[in-house]
């Protein structure tokens, strides 16, 4: 049967337009202003490349008063409180639902993407997510009592689903009690002019919401501003990592969700039928112009060549045509660059001798079309096996056993989705954690929800949005205002110090101590050490200087041990009540190295180690209990969010508390499954190369902890920019803070740094807490549908 054109009416849309004179200013402060530049860009229906409406150019004053506008109305907006804030978020999701035909409409004018997926999936969306965060707004002063607003935010999003981004970033920052300044695409501004249209109707507080049209320049202004607090931005990986350098060392907070080349993995039970339909919305969804498309088909060899057969069968009824259509699966690219973009990868991709199949109709010729395009028996290095294509293209290989389908997966610098095909839910459940990437959808595609986090393992950024995890994106904990410029040290004993070395049982003092790497001492590759003074500037002994080469065997030693991330929770925490114990056998030689290092009292010393002794136990008992949750999300699923350890992550130690320093940053990484490699405090090293022994007898796998000492800022820049590294905290000058975040931006790896920011690590409310925890861990929400 051939269907006709059911086309939806545009008319509304076009009054809508009209209405506005086909010319829209900037959103500022609760009014339309014209921008000051005078300029307006064009914006097209790329399915017939007509214009639909003049919008106008922001520049930096622009920026400027936008920004102004969300910082006056912050006060006023946080004093209002939850419930008045769940009360606009609820009126702003319900003006959606009454306007929905028109946002469908508008949306898949601006940007080409059919109407039965505006209609369906983006708009619905958009409205679920203002009525979750309603919700969030509603509970935020009992679920997160310890958390406060981060400011005013910076938000930029791209064209690929225009309304649906801007719900994903508005909501939960209003929800938590932020004002926005929030930058569209330039191919796609219309729907969030329309929003704040609907803003203006619901009476929300002036300034809460600005929406500020323009082009890169106009973005790159917002991610520049100093009263900006924080940056959300949704968009290519290359942008992603020009706005990480740019802010770093500022403090500002930043979440990136960035490109993918998701795997789409069938294995040879899947029920074929529906993983073809699971392809077609996996790549040909939004004319595969989606971060999480799943672009790379990997296939059991046994079924490959039915499955691509099944698949040009249905390649060929796919319908390509105005998006307006509702009989329309595949619409417009968004612009003749994309177009471009696409075409030239595929060329590319036959030019490396890769096949290529295209259903025999042809593309309308009025607008920016491209066929759904089918490439097999594809290297898996070929460029468009490893680029992000962003547009109708499948790329399928095959595999021969489950690991490689695996190494197949994880072979791309991107890490945001990935879909399982199997009948074998343990298969299935097999396969999902050793995906890296923040979401595994199961026999299902592209399903999203904002009940659930989303968002990527490495190149594909960080951060989540949606679901509780994402509410961390959007707050501060309180304690952070009390963090101090100046590191607290302990008090220096009057009676000065207590005893010598030897005295207090540490004969070896003469000795240059070894570093650590894979359970093992080693030493320095470059033969050289380090002279230690106390803090009264007395020669005290020797460290190992590390280097280049000591940081790359650690780096590689983290990596072989395969070993402790592979322990549950429990095990670990009993290897670390045994490290407790036998440090607290060690007591009073920890306490005495102490007082030799910084001239602090005994009895301060061993409080500081104590204290270590205690914070040890609180991780030991968090290893098993820090566990995800089961979000509920609106589709017939389970939808498991999962913390995962981050993998191998570096920790540059503070300098004060060299003990409790360490010990307040090693054992959260390693108890949630990490491996790391640890500067210890510059200026103190001791205790933390005594602790190797505590290591030793402890159970410990080799690799877990590695430690190299010596020049703190030397050692930190050769691990922020090292690729096989994943995160880094750091935690010393605000210079040093700003080099690690920028090194860092090469890679994506996660950062977490103080800005120079001091705190107390006596303190038990500055020194431990789930927040290190959620620095070691990353969310995977894995969805399993369901139903018979
Ligand atoms: P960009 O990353 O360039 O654009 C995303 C947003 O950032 C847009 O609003 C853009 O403005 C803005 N922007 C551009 N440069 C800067 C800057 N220096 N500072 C601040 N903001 C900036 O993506 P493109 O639209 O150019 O698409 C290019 C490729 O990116 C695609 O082919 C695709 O591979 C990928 N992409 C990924 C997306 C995802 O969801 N992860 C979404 C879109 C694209 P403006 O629109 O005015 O240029």
């Amino acid at each position: 049967m051939v269907y006709g054109p059911a086309p939806e009416s545009a008319s509304q849309a076009n009054e809508y337009l009209e209405a506005h004179g086909r010319k829209f200013d900037l959103f500022i402060n609760g009014a339309w202003q014209a921008p000051s530049c005078g300029v307006y860009f064009e914006s097209i229906s790329p399915s017939n490349k007509q214009p639909l409406a003049k919008v106008a150019e922001a520049n930096a004053a622009d920026v400027d008063s936008a920004v102004a506008a969300a910082k006056k109305a912050l006060p006023g907006w946080v004093a209002i409180g939850g419930h008045q804030r769940a009360r606009y978020l609820y009126a702003l999701a319900r003006q959606i639902q009454k306007h929905a035909r028109l946002f469908a409409v508008l949306e898949a004018m601006d940007n080409g993407k059919p109407i039965r997926e505006t209609r369906d999936i983006d708009i619905p969306l958009v409205a679920r997510h203002f009525y979750h965060h309603a919700g969030w707004a509603q509970l935020m002063s009992t679920e997160l009592k310890e958390f406060r607003e981060v400011g005013v935010i910076g938000q930029i999003i791209p064209w690929n689903f225009p309304l649906l981004m801007l719900s994903w970033k508005i909501a939960p920052a209003l929800a938590m009690g932020n004002t926005v300044v929030l930058k569209p695409a330039e191919y796609t501004p219309l729907t969030a002019l329309l929003f704040a249209e609907i803003c203006q109707n619901i009476g929300l507080p002036k300034g809460v919401v600005n929406i500020i049209t323009g082009p890169g320049s106009t973005g790159a202004a917002l991610v520049n501003h100093p009263d900006v607090q924080k940056i959300a931005f949704t968009g290519s990986t290359d942008v992603g990592k020009v706005i990480r350098k740019a802010i770093a060392g500022t403090g500002k907070k930043v979440s990136l969700e960035l490109g993918g080349k998701s795997p789409f993995i069938v294995f040879e039970d899947a029920d074929l039928d529906s993983v073809v339909e699971g392809v077609v919305d996996a790549i040909w969804f939004n004319q595969g112009q989606v971060c999480c498309a799943g672009s790379r088909l990997l296939v059991e060899e046994s079924i490959a060549e039915k499955l691509y057969a099944k698949l040009k069968v249905r390649m060929e009824q796919l319908k390509v045509g105005n998006p307006l259509d509702k009989c329309i699966d595949i619409g417009a690219i968004v612009d003749k660059v994309q177009v471009k973009t696409i075409d030239e990868l595929v060329k590319k991709g036959i030019m490396e001798g890769n096949d290529v199949w295209q259903p025999s109709w042809p593309c309308p010729t009025e607008g920016y079309f491209f066929p759904p395009t089918l490439f097999t028996n594809v290297s898996p290095s070929a460029s468009i096996a490893q680029e992000e294509i962003f547009g109708p293209v499948l790329v399928a290989m095959s595999f021969r056993s489950h690991k490689e389908a695996v190494a197949l997966a994880n072979n791309t610098r991107y890490g945001l989705a990935c879909s399982l095909w199997t009948e074998d839910i343990n298969l299935a459940l097999a396969i999902a954690p050793q995906i890296k990437a923040g979401t595994v959808w199961i026999n299902c595609t592209n399903v999203f929800d904002a009940a659930a986090g989303f968002g990527g393992y490495r190149e594909s950024g960080f951060g989540r949005e949606g679901g509780r995890e994402g509410l961390y994106e959007y707050t501060k904990l309180k304690i952070e205002d009390t963090f101090t410029d100046k590191p607290v040290l302990p008090k220096v004993s009057k009676s000065g110090k207590v005893g010598n070395a030897s005295q207090n049982g540490i004969h070896d003092i003469d000795r240059t101590t070894k570093m650590y790497v894979g359970g093992k001492q080693a030493r320095p590759d470059g033969g050289y050490s380090t002279r230690i003074k106390d803090s009264s500037g007395n020669y005290i002994g020797e460290v190992s200087a590390g280097n280049r080469k000591d940081i790359r065997n650690a780096v590689e030693a983290a990596h072989a041990n395969t070993s402790w991330p592979g322990m549950t929770g429990h095990a670990r925490a009993q290897v670390l009540y045994f490290i407790a114990e036998n440090l607290a056998i060690r007591r009073e030689e920890f306490a005495n190295r102490l007082v030799l290092m910084t001239n602090q009292s005994l009895e301060s010393a061993l409080e500081e180690v104590e204290k270590s002794i205690e914070r040890i136990y609180y991780y030991a008992a968090f290893a098993d209990k820090y566990d995800g949750m089961a979000h509920s999300t609106i589709q017939r699923n389970v939808t498991l969010a999962m913390p995962e350890s981050i993998g191998v992550m570096a920790i540059v130690c503070p300098d004060e508390s060299p003990l409790l320093g360490f010990i307040s940053t090693v054992i959260p990484a390693i108890a949630m499954g990490n491996n790391v490699v640890v500067i210890p405090s510059e200026t103190a090293p001791f205790s933390a190369t005594d602790f190797y022994q505590i290591l030793d007898t402890s159970d410990v796998p080799g690799g877990t902890v590695n430690i190299i000492t010596g020049a703190k800022d030397e050692l930190s820049t050769e691990l922020a920019k090292h690729d096989n590294v994943d995160g880094i905290w750091y935690f010393g000058s605000k210079e040093g803070c700003k080099k690690v975040e920028l090194l860092a931006a090469d890679n994506m790896k996660r950062s977490w740094v103080n800005y120079g920011k001091h705190r107390n690590w006596l303190d038990q409310a500055h020194g431990e807490g789930e927040v290190f925890l959620r620095q070691a861990t990353q969310i995977k929400n894995i969805w399993i549908p369901y139903g018979i």
